[in-house]
């Protein structure tokens, strides 16, 4: 399982980079960031000091991972998709604060969809292509638009769930694809 970095990726100090990554053209790593195994790096992609990146997690072309952003293992970042890490964004700002953002296990983010800082996006959650990400999502959840809303839930194969049974807060869920059976635990704010 070995690490491939391509001869046009920029890596600096202090960067750690799992077993069996795969970095591929104009890349660039900044100092101190961390990136898991079996990792892929699209062509283009900026991944900002201090980030911290898990294993399995594929980054498509030309995103970029800003300081403050965690992204979690098994997560898609499709070409393009946006973060920011800024919530009061002015130029002639001397003090900034970085804002974080989280991205959980297993979720997906669409292509030029936009990612809001300080929002966490939840477990195996996915969010469509252009859409706008302005608050926590829960996990499973399909969020589409502008700004995002739920549209369904969907399994971790990535297919739509048909609702089985609701109990207030607590809800089984068949998978319409893998036919897979599972709760969705939480509270509607
Ligand atoms: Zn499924």
């Amino acid at each position: 399982m070995d690490i491939f970095i391509h001869e046009t990726t920029v890596v600096e100090k202090s960067v750690k980079i799992g077993k069996g990554t795969k970095i591929w053209h104009h890349a660039q790593i900044r100092e101190g960031s961390s990136i898991g195994n079996n990792c892929s790096i699209g062509k283009g992609v900026y991944i900002d000091h201090n980030v911290k990146i898990g294993n399995n997690v594929k980054i498509q072309n030309y995103v970029s991972v800003y300081n403050g952003v965690t992204i979690e293992d098994d997560v898609l970042l499709a070409p393009n998709c946006t973060f920011t890490n800024d919530l009061y964004p002015r130029a002639f700002n001397q003090d900034w604060a970085v804002t974080s953002t989280l991205v959980k296990k297993g979720a997906s983010i669409g292509a030029n969809a936009t990612i809001l800082c300080g929002v966490t996006i939840g477990e195996y959650s996915m969010i469509g292509i252009g859409s706008t990400v302005t608050n926590d999502t829960l996990p499973h959840s399909l969020m589409v638009g502008n700004p995002a809303r739920l549209k369904n839930f969907i399994c971790q194969c990535g297919s739509e769930l048909r609702n089985v049974n609701y109990a207030s807060y607590k809800m089984k869920f068949q998978c319409s694809n893998c036919a897979k059976y599972f709760h969705i635990d939480f509270y509607f704010s």
